[in-house]
């Protein structure tokens, strides 16, 4: 029984785990298949409801479509970004995290603690040679 329901599970989670890249295709099929389906039926008074949902199908697909290219621009985002002390000069690669900015920052030379400067949210963005990643994605800062 176990072992059925781990083979089961591990099916389901391929499924979910694929499925971002075969759902938008089967959304565009079935998008195609009901529009033929509702151009050559010979029942006109359902045919507009299968193009409607043909079309539909098909925007959204592509909607789909378009969307994962623009998903594909976030695993662009640069991780590392080199501080410079404004105080002594010195410089430190330093690796950002995704999720979260940092508003204080040590410089292990001379032991300022740095702060962001003007509307900057973060100390890579006024100190360092990359900024945070949600600038470089367009997004509001944390
Ligand atoms: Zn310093």
């Amino acid at each position: 029984m176990k072992l059925k329901h781990s083979i089961t599970g591990g099916i389901f989670a391929f499924i979910l785990a694929t499925s971002c890249c075969w759902l938008p295709a089967l959304i565009i099929g079935i998008g195609g298949g009901s529009t033929l389906i509702g151009l050559s039926n010979g029942l006109e008074k359902y045919s507009g409801v299968f193009v409607a949902l043909g079309v539909g199908l098909l925007g959204y697909g592509v909607y789909q479509f378009v969307n994962r290219k623009n998903l594909k621009t976030n695993e662009q985002v640069v991780l590392e970004s080199t501080i410079t002390c404004p105080n002594c000069g010195h410089t430190k690669e330093e690796t950002m995290s995704t999720n979260s900015c940092q508003y204080f920052y040590e410089c292990e030379n001379c032991i300022t603690v740095l702060k962001p400067t003007g509307n900057d949210c973060c100390v890579f963005c006024s100190y360092g040679t990359v900024a945070c990643p949600p600038i470089q994605l367009n997004q509001n800062c944390c």
